[in-house]
């Protein structure tokens, strides 16, 4: 087995291992009414990100075919693929090849590019640099992992190249991660509840009588609106929860389309396009929108339902997100260094 550098998952939907009703011990195949059986061929389609010895600069290979444990053979060459290369990528450091490739599902890649804001709703305009990738991905690799949080940590996802781990309740990391029309019907169907409809009656702040002082009172709305973009997700409840005042002035649809913005619409590509594409019913809950995307479409262990492609996804964002916070710190630097010096090896 061997599996993607990106959401650390196999490469192959021939090595997820799904467990039939009338076997044995099923400890480690996944169970079949959790699997998304008909969309598995995510799993097959895969690339690889490599180093040119010769001409010193990355490329992006062509549709990779798995070979031997570690080797990606690449039938079809890619456009930026040297010619003169064995048509198959080392995948791993055998301290034979010091520059092995790194290889990625086509899902997983659209993912890295929207986080480093290649792709999405607003595109930087400057081609995504490979070379940086790669260099990033080599130095992770040789000098230490970054820190991963609690629903990153898989048993599944142990990234151990000669073993396929396996565990009940851990399905949801074989869904699909792509965009979907399904995803986006699914959601429609949701927010037409009665129970995303708000009003000022249907939620009464009660207790404004209970508080003697509040002095964020002298918080304009402008600076209230400032300090948020600065702190996290659960320092800004803690202050909601603090101040009436505060629960009063953020209880609006503006406030909460941003901080969707911010926390949601990055991994859930379909409710932006449905809460920007403004077709919601009137008095609809944002405040509730965002609470319910936030816990419902969470990776956990054990989850079941039709959200488990997004739940994929959100969890393959998170881990790019940290590499696209290192590469943009690379590329700055790197462009720093052409703007003093004219230009630079990059060999
Ligand atoms: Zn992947």
């Amino acid at each position: 087995m061997w599996s993607c550098d990106l959401c650390l998952f196999v490469l192959g939907s021939s090595l997820v291992e799904i467990s039939g009703h009338e076997e044995g011990p099923t400890h480690k195949k996944y169970n079949p009414d959790l699997i998304d059986k008909d969309d598995l061929d995510w799993l097959d389609k895969y690339r690889a990100l490599g180093w040119n010895t010769e001409e010193h600069k990355t490329f992006v290979s062509g549709p990779g075919v798995y070979g031997a444990p570690g080797i990606m053979h690449v039938p079809v060459r890619g456009a930026d693929e040297p010619s003169f290369n064995v048509p198959y990528y080392v995948l791993y450091n055998n301290h034979e090849d010091r520059w092995w490739s790194y290889a990625f599902h086509d899902a997983c890649y659209d993912v890295l590019l929207r986080s480093v804001g290649k792709l999405g709703a607003n595109p930087d305009p400057m081609q995504f640099d490979t070379y940086v990738m790669y260099h990033l991905m080599h130095s992770i690799e040789t000098e230490g992992e970054p820190e991963l949080e609690k629903e990153e940590k898989l048993e599944s996802l142990k990234n151990e190249p000669w073993s396929c781990v396996l565990v009940l309740g851990e399905e949801y990391v074989t869904w699909n991660p792509s965009e979907k029309a399904s995803n986006l019907d699914n959601l429609k169907t949701v927010f037409q509840s009665p129970k995303f409809t708000c009003t000022p009656e249907s939620r009464p702040l009660t207790t404004t009588t209970k508080v003697s002082h509040d002095p964020f009172t002298a918080l304009h709305y402008d600076i209230l609106h400032l300090i948020t973009q600065q702190l996290s997700t659960p320092d800004i409840f803690s202050l909601i929860h603090a101040s009436p005042y505060i629960y009063r002035m953020t209880d609006n649809p503006t406030f909460w389309k941003h901080m969707m913005g911010r926390d949601i619409f990055p991994w859930f590509w379909e409710a932006m396009k449905l809460i920007n594409g403004c077709e919601l019913p009137e008095h609809f809950d944002y405040k509730g929108a965002y609470l319910w995307m936030d816990k419902v479409v969470r990776p956990k262990f054990g989850m079941t339902g039709p959200w488990m492609g997004v739940a994929n996804r959100r969890r393959i964002w998170k881990l790019c997100v940290q590499l696209a916070d290192s590469y943009h710190k690379e590329r700055d630097a790197w462009a720093r260094l052409v703007y003093e010096y004219g230009s630079g090896s990059r060999s």
